[in-house]
């Protein structure tokens, strides 16, 4: 009830949330109320949470902000995350607003509306969780998830000032999360503090049987590693994360942040990833790549709209593409089929992926020798609605301490460092970790928290 008053008072201006699902929310949680059952053995029993449109729930419209899926209204399935959630009795409050397809930085790329950054609604909550990460920050729910292939879930919850987690690739599901680069995208939770964090990744993370990329490995209590003790740890410091580019303020207040974590006993060293120069470039023809492949399979025929002009099947394919998709999303598939084109392939597509090899190994590099890579999330704070929507280079150029850490599959959370003197819009402060080590980088952000 409270979710839904706040929903009520607040998404007029906030603009978060795409579907709510309140008659079966109300029905869920009353039955909670009434099961005879112990609740403490639910890890979330009776928690709202808000789940970004492109993961799949079934019976619930599910989007991706697409005008090609706006008539998905009752999906067949649950994603793996949404049953694991549903196991751990949480309330699903509703489907939160994203940028098409999860490309984009501002979350200004839906087809459906614009989301507002609840700390000032002149400015954008980053993207493209941003209806995740906008809607936590106004406390309509304590939780969401998001999905982040570049930065998605990380960038946003900078620019709102709350937490948010991408973890390894592998460790989540993405059974039933809507395919933009496969070999990049994880689910992951926003949350408003470090514990949340760590209590809801500990529910939605594991190996499933209906993903072959997902991994194998123990899901430790990350609760557990909670301790606040950074002492001894190394910190290693990238000087390329304090470019030029990266706005003066936002570094100062991550130094600050190293400041804190070194009088508790962490020590920290300048070192260089010398290749994620080339992140932004490599990032864009994988994903675009990826994309161009995943997003075939929306035809007119199998899933979401067919246009009701098309006079023969070649229409139907071209007009159901053509009105259905945004501007982003089809300037992404043109790049991604250029790059995979025979004659392109190896100076395009395959380039990049030697590229991102280097760039993985600069991160094993370090990893030898540190516990975590710490920087900025993102080289500014959140920008207004409208000053980048015009200019998709500088809008990519946003992406670029957020992405190497896709590429190299590694986990990083963001956390809220402070607030930037000028336009007062909260600061974010990037955790990175070794492969399947969460668990050090939720001790690091929660000390520091
Ligand atoms: N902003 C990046 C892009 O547009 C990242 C998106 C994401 O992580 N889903 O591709």
């Amino acid at each position: 009830e409270e979710s839904y008053k706040r929903i009520n008072e607040t998404d007029d201006q906030i603009q978060a949330f795409l579907t709510l699902d309140e008659e079966n929310a109300r029905e869920q949680a009353k039955a909670l109320d009434e099961a005879e059952v112990d609740a403490n053995q639910f890890p979330l029993f009776g928690m709202p949470i808000g789940i970004k449109d492109n993961i799949v729930t079934k019976g619930l419209r599910t989007t991706c902000a697409s005008q090609i899926l706006s008539n998905l209204d009752d999906p067949l399935y649950d994603a793996t995350v949404i049953q694991k959630l549903n196991d751990a009795k949480s309330v699903n409050i509703g489907k939160l607003n994203m940028d098409e397809f999860a490309m984009g930085s501002s979350t200004e790329n839906s087809s459906m509306k614009t989301t507002r950054n609840p700390w000032n609604t002149d400015y954008v909550p980053g993207g493209s969780s941003g209806g995740s990460a906008a809607s936590v920050a106004a406390g309509q729910v304590p939780f969401a998830l998001g999905s982040d292939t570049g930065g998605s879930v990380r960038q946003p919850a900078s620019y709102c000032g709350v937490v948010g987690m991408k973890p390894t690739y592998g460790r989540v599901s993405r059974f039933g999360l809507v395919a933009f680069a496969s070999s990049l995208d994880q689910i992951g939770p926003i949350t408003r503090t470090v514990e949340d964090n760590a209590r809801i990744l500990e529910v939605i993370s594991g190996q499933d049987q209906m993903d072959s990329t997902s991994a194998n490995v123990d899901v430790p209590k990350y609760s557990e590693a909670l301790t606040g003790d950074v002492k001894g740890l190394k910190i290693a410091v990238p000087k390329e994360y304090f470019r030029e580019g990266v706005d003066e303020n936002v570094q100062a207040k991550v130094k600050e942040a190293l400041k804190v974590l070194e009088e508790q006993g962490a020590e920290w060293d300048e070192v260089s990833l010398p290749h994620s120069k080339y992140a932004v470039a490599t990032y864009y023809m994988i994903a675009s790549s990826e994309a161009s492949a995943n997003l075939a399979r929306f035809d007119g025929v199998r899933y979401g709209k067919r246009s009701e002009k098309a006079k023969d099947m070649m229409e139907m394919f071209n007009l159901s593409r053509s009105e259905g998709f945004g501007e982003e999303v089809k300037r992404r598939i043109m790049l991604g089929t250029f790059a995979l084109s025979s004659g392109y392939y190896d100076a395009y597509y395959k380039k990049a992926q030697q590229v991102r090899t280097l760039i993985k190994q600069d991160f094993d590099q370090i990893f030898e020798e540190y516990d975590v890579v710490i920087g900025p999330t993102a080289p500014t704070t959140a920008f207004k609605v409208g000053e980048k929507i015009e200019d998709p280079l500088t809008m990519y150029a946003n992406d670029i301490i957020t992405i190497p850490v896709n590429l190299a599959g590694v986990p990083g959370i963001s956390v809220p460092c402070g607030f930037h003197p000028e336009n007062n819009m909260p600061i974010g402060l990037q955790i990175i970790g070794k492969h399947f080590d969460e668990s050090t980088v939720y001790q690091v952000a929660h000390a520091y928290e």
